[in-house]
């Protein structure tokens, strides 16, 4: 049976995607899968790869990957499905290709204004998580400064990444796949 799949976009969403599709279509992981044709279509509106940096947000130079900070039990659940996955990639594209895509110095991350510091600080002592790594005035002033804000999470798991190469890997790995 032939599946057609169109994906609009070849942002960090699209390309995921496609890769997420690829992988499956090589392992074909469930048995339901097993007589499944995927035909997979990338739509894009820019003319190349290069313009689709240039003028969208994935192509931004530097990513942070880091622990969301949020009450909604769902959302946590599926971004650290996502930041897992998107870590085991990583590995492999690295080991496959000889490169380096990301590196983990471990992220200080830190609420953006007065009010998403106040909705934080309502929700730290609820998750083991922001418990364990939750950082506070003095530790933050320790550090910098000009750190303006009061509390901050620790994440040793977080993620420097460079998103145009992580795309470009993504892409060429999913392409060798295909053929
Ligand atoms: C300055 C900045 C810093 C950021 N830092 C971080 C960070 O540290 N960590 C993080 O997780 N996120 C960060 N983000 C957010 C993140 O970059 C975006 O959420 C993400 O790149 C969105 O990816 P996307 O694929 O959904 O969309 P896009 O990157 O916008 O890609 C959409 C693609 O679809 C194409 N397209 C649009 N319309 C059509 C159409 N009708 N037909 C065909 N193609 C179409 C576009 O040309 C484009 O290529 C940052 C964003 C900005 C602006």
């Amino acid at each position: 049976m032939k599946k057609k799949i169109a994906i609009i976009g070849s942002g960090i969403a699209g390309v995921s995607l496609i890769k997420a599709f690829t992988d499956l279509k090589e392992k074909k992981l469930s048995s339901s899968m097993k007589d499944v044709e995927l035909a997979i279509t990338l739509i894009e509106k820019e003319e190349n790869i290069f313009q689709t940096y240039k003028k969208n947000a994935s192509g931004n130079p530097v990513a942070v990957i880091h622990y969301p900070v949020t009450k909604n039990a769902q959302y946590l659940k599926l971004c650290i499905i996502g930041q897992k996955k998107t870590k085991e990639w990583l590995l492999n594209l690295e080991r496959r290709y000889a490169t380096i895509i990301y590196n983990t110095p471990g992220l200080i991350h830190t609420p953006k204004n007065i009010p998403e510091e106040q909705k934080w600080k309502d929700i730290f002592h609820k998750n083991a998580f922001y418990e364990k790594y939750f950082i506070d005035e003095n530790f933050t002033k320790t550090l910098s400064s000009n750190l303006s804000l009061k509390i901050g999470l620790w994440d040793s798991s977080g993620i420097w990444l460079n998103p145009r190469k992580f795309m470009f890997f993504c892409l060429k790995d999913s392409l060798k796949k295909k053929s």
